[in-house]
C-alpha cells in the first residue's frame, strides 16, 4: 500500500498539520489536512474516509472539502465511522448552522457524501485495502485500525492513551510493517497526557514493551510548538534495537 502523510499532529499551526493519512490515493484514515496538502484534482480522487474519533483535528478539512469539490465530485464520499463519530458529525457540523447538510446537496436523493457506521473489529475492504477498527482508550469513544493489503499491513494507534487492544492486534499479525503510535506530549507534561489520554515517550516506552514483533515504529500527534522537544524525545526510543522515527519526517512511504 502507499501511505502519503498529509497531516500527522495534534494540531495546527505554522509547520503543524493535524491528523490525515491518504492510502493508495483515494482513501483517508481522518480528515484534519486536505486542501492545504493537495490539489483539487488529487482531492476529487477520495472515495473513502474512515474516522478515528470526532475530535476537531480529525475533521477540520472535511466541510471544506465539499466546497472545493462541488462540481467535480461524480460519487458521493463514503464516511465511515463508528456510530458516536457519525452522530457527532451530523449533530454538530452538517447541521445547517455550522454547515449545510451536504448528504443532501445538490439533491436529497444523492448528496455530496452517505455515511456508514463501523464496528470494532469487523474488517472493511475498499478496493483491496482491508481496515479493521480497534477500539483504544481516549477521551471520547475511538478506534486505530488496522490497515492490510496482500504485501503488508499497518497498525495505527489513532489517539490514545496507553492500551492492550494495539499490541494484541499487532503480535496476532502475521505481515506486520508498522505502526504508528500517539506520542503527544513531552514527559515532563505528563500529567496533562494523562488527562487528555494520550501518551509521552515514557508511556511509548512501557507500551512497546507488549509488541512482541520486529517492525518500524513511528510516533505522531506532536502537539502544535513541542516537535523539536518530542523528536528528541522519540529517538532515544528504541524497538528491537531500531530508533522510533517521527511520522511527520515522512511524505510518502510504501508498506
Ligand atoms: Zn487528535
Ligand atoms: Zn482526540
Amino acid at each position: 500500500m502507499k501511505l502519503r502523510v498529509l497531516g500527522c499532529d495534534g494540531g495546527r499551526g505554522l509547520g503543524y498539520n493535524s491528523t490525515s493519512l491518504l492510502f493508495n490515493d483515494h482513501i483517508l484514515v481522518d480528515a484534519g489536512t486536505i486542501q492545504s496538502e493537495l490539489t483539487l484534482e488529487e482531492a476529487s480522487k477520495i472515495t473513502d474516509i474512515f474516522f478515528t474519533h470526532s475530535h476537531l483535528d480529525h475533521l477540520v478539512d472535511l466541510p471544506f472539502l465539499f466546497d472545493a469539490t462541488f462540481e467535480s465530485r461524480k460519487e458521493p464520499l463514503r464516511l465511515h465511522g463508528t456510530k458516536h463519530t457519525i452522530d457527532a458529525l451530523m449533530k454538530h457540523i452538517f447541521n445547517d448552522t455550522i454547515w449545510p447538510n451536504f448528504s443532501k446537496l445538490p439533491t436529497a436523493e444523492k448528496g455530496q457524501f452517505v455515511t456508514h457506521v463501523i464496528q470494532a473489529d469487523n474488517v472493511y475492504d475498499v478496493a483491496g485495502l482491508r481496515f479493521t477498527p480497534i477500539e483504544v482508550s481516549h477521551t471520547v469513544p475511538t478506534v486505530g485500525f488496522k490497515i492490510e493489503d496482500d504485501n503488508g499491513a499497518l497498525i495505527f494507534s489513532g489517539d490514545t492513551g496507553p492500551v492492550d487492544s494495539i499490541w494484541d492486534a499487532a503480535n496476532d499479525c502475521t505481515n506486520l510493517e508498522a505502526v504508528i503510535l500517539d506520542l503527544s506530549f513531552p514527559v515532563s507534561e505528563q500529567g496533562v497526557a494523562d488527562l487528555s489520554k494520550h501518551m509521552t515517550a515514557s508511556d511509548v516506552e512501557v507500551e512497546l514493551k507488549k509488541l512482541k514483533v520486529d517492525c518500524d515504529v513511528y510516533a505522531f500527534h506532536y502537539k502544535v510548538g513541542l516537535a523539536s522537544t518530542l523528536e528528541v524525545q522519540t529517538k532515544q526510543l528504541k524497538h528491537f534495537g531500531k530508533e522510533v522515527k517521527p511520522l511527520r519526517h515522512f511524505k510518502e512511504m510504501i508498506i
